[in-house]
């Protein structure tokens, strides 16, 4: 079909041409003698004028909003008093010769031109209605400028995209898999990939030596506003490299892809933190860095203070931190305190300025230790300080939660930079799981531990092994994380031991892995970013379900396709599959 501009493009140099659109109708705004039909592509909006006396009069007043229409006609230069910088096309308008409806639309269950307010659900089950909303067209065209930028970057760097399979065996990332039946091995299962994480191994051990791949990921983990069941990942390896090999790439991609597609400037080279000062000092590993409020260390001053219950926690060598704040009410204090809860904690003790001097919770604090205390935080007058106590990581993870949750009451993050970017380094090998009291992985098993902690391995200080592993944080989102990788089997047995892998379970699972390892295979490392998010934050968007095509809801339920459903007796006797009666929940 022929036509000529995109309506958004439409401009004042325009005026006379004869032009072909074709689009959708946005709505009809009649007069008596005259009608406005506002026409919509992809690239805007522009007005078509039919005057009474236009033979397209009558079919333009029968027009119904998001039906699609072809327009012929004459661009014209409107009056002066008509002009509009609402719109880029405002200063013109089309006089048609012809308007012929190709498609008509029923009554769309949601206004596309005013969407604010309308329930997600609802959006989500007329995605493509949604997706004709300029703000999610600009999110889709957004996240394929990244793409090109990142492609074109590491195309320029001798990097090799390399897809890898879908269906394949368990990669363990922390999360349960998707299993598909295999319908020519009854009883057998494939697991989808929680990430490429082997297979860019094995392409390491081939020889590839600098690979990357948007890799579809899949994860069966509870969702939340950043996660979604299947992802994208810009997944990277690459051979014959340090740490700071891999952090410079990509801090110099990221610092492409940001010039190239929003035209900020990120910081060279990215501030760095360790993960125990990340915590310590903000109490997450993924800290929001476009405000400090850092925490004060005060465990000194309540060692055999009469605020028992810090006393105590002093005594059994955990913690006292304060978050220092500006005035609050109590109101805003009760929620932050939820959130404190919500994080294991029992309450959330604070104290509020008064002269030289301190009323709430724990007012009986005094004297001496009360001027320590002003002197330390510096707190203003009127200001508040909260507290987090007990022992290290519980504490300062819940007087993080407490710190997020001020940054949302107060808007604490807008005074900031737009963009707050920082690699967190030097994670624990090892994380203890408090209910089972037993050691897991806390990145995946085949991240090599630091050279000067491996002979901790077996020991009862396993704990203390940091890992050559490192985050990438952007505004409080982990949007990258990595490793450099073990590459001698030796070590690797040793981290499958850690983790209570017998030799034998271990060669059930990664047999092949393991003796892929024994055929030469080079130093190497990578990266994987959580592509969605990164989109997610330069679109300054607020849920990761706004930058993909068809997200599935929080329930993980695609609500157009309909998807899970129910399958055929006939489908699932083919794959040797039988489905259980749901297990009895009891309420
Ligand atoms: N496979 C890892 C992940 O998905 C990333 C990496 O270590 O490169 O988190």
């Amino acid at each position: 079909m022929h036509r000529t501009h995109y309506v958004g493009d439409l401009r004042a140099e325009h005026a006379g041409q004869t032009v072909a659109l074709a689009g959708w109708v946005s709505r009809v705004r009649e007069f008596p003698d005259q009608s406005f039909v506002i026409l919509r592509d992809r690239e805007g909006v522009a007005q078509v004028t039919v005057e009474r006396d236009n033979p397209a009069f009558e079919t333009a007043r029968r027009l119904r909003a998001e039906s699609v229409v072809r327009v012929e006609g004459v661009v014209r230069l409107r009056g002066e008093g008509q002009r509009t910088s609402a719109y880029p096309t405002g200063d013109v308008e089309v006089i048609p010769t012809s308007v012929t409806v190709l498609s008509a639309a029923q009554t769309p269950p949601f206004p596309v031109e005013n969407a604010e307010g309308v329930n997600e659900d609802l959006r989500l089950k007329f995605r493509y209605l949604d997706l004709r909303r300029p703000e999610m067209l600009a999110n889709l065209r957004l996240r394929s400028r990244v793409q090109a930028a990142i492609t074109a970057f590491l195309d320029a760097q001798g990097f090799v995209n390399v897809e890898t399979p879908m269906l394949t065996r368990s990669t363990p990332e922390g999360a349960r898999d998707f299993l598909v039946p295999s319908r020519l091995n009854p009883g057998e299962f494939y697991a989808l990939p929680q990430s490429p994480q082997l297979f860019k191994q094995l392409l390491m051990i081939a020889g590839v030596d600098r690979y990357y791949q948007f890799a579809r990921c899949f994860r069966d983990e509870d969702l939340r506003a950043d996660r979604q069941p299947d992802f994208t990942q810009l997944d990277m390896e690459m051979s014959f490299v340090t740490q700071e090999d891999v952090l410079d790439l990509n801090e110099r991609l990221m610092r492409h892809v940001f010039r190239e597609v929003l035209g900020e400037d990120l910081p060279s080279p990215f501030p760095r933190l360790t993960y125990h000062d990340a915590m310590d000092r903000y109490g997450s590993d993924k800290p929001d860095l476009r405000f400090e409020h850092a925490f004060t260390d005060v465990t000194d001053l309540f060692a055999g203070s009469e605020f028992k219950a810090f006393a105590d926690a002093v005594d059994a060598g955990g913690v006292v931190k304060v978050l220092t704040a500006g005035e609050l009410t109590r109101k805003q204090i009760d929620e932050l305190e939820r959130v404190a809860k919500l994080k294991g904690a029992r309450g959330l003790a604070w104290l509020r300025r008064e002269g030289e001097g301190f009323t709430g919770g724990i007012s009986r604090f005094t004297g001496a230790q009360a001027r320590a205390l002003l002197e330390r935080t510096g707190v203003q007058e009127g200001g508040t300080l909260l507290f987090g106590a007990g022992a290290w990581r519980g504490a300062v993870e819940a007087l993080g939660a407490v710190r997020v949750a001020l940054r949302d009451l107060l808007n604490l993050a807008s005074d900031g930079p737009r963009f707050a970017v920082a690699w967190v380094t030097d994670f624990p090998q090892l994380d203890l799981d408090p209910d089972t009291n037993t050691w897991t992985y806390m990145h995946h098993p085949f991240t090599a531990p630091h050279p000067d902690d491996a002979h901790l391995f077996g020991t009862p200080r396993q704990g203390e092994i940091r890992a050559l592993a490192y985050d990438l944080v952007l505004n409080g989102f982990e949007v990258g994380g990595g490793s450099i990788r073990i590459f001698e089997p030796a070590t690797q047995t040793r981290m499958f031991e850690a983790i209570g892998f017998t030799e034998q379970q271990a060669r059930e699972k990664f047999g092949f892995f393991m003796d892929a390892l024994t055929y030469g295979t080079p130093p190497h490392g990578g990266i994987a970013w959580g592509f969605d998010r990164l989109v997610m934050v330069m679109a300054g968007a607020a849920s990761i379900r706004e930058v993909i095509a068809f997200p599935k809801n929080n329930r993980g339920a695609d609500l157009m396709a309909l998807a899970p459903s129910e399958v055929d007796e006939a489908q699932l006797r083919e794959v040797g599959v039988a489905v259980a009666a749901p297990e009895a929940t009891a309420d």
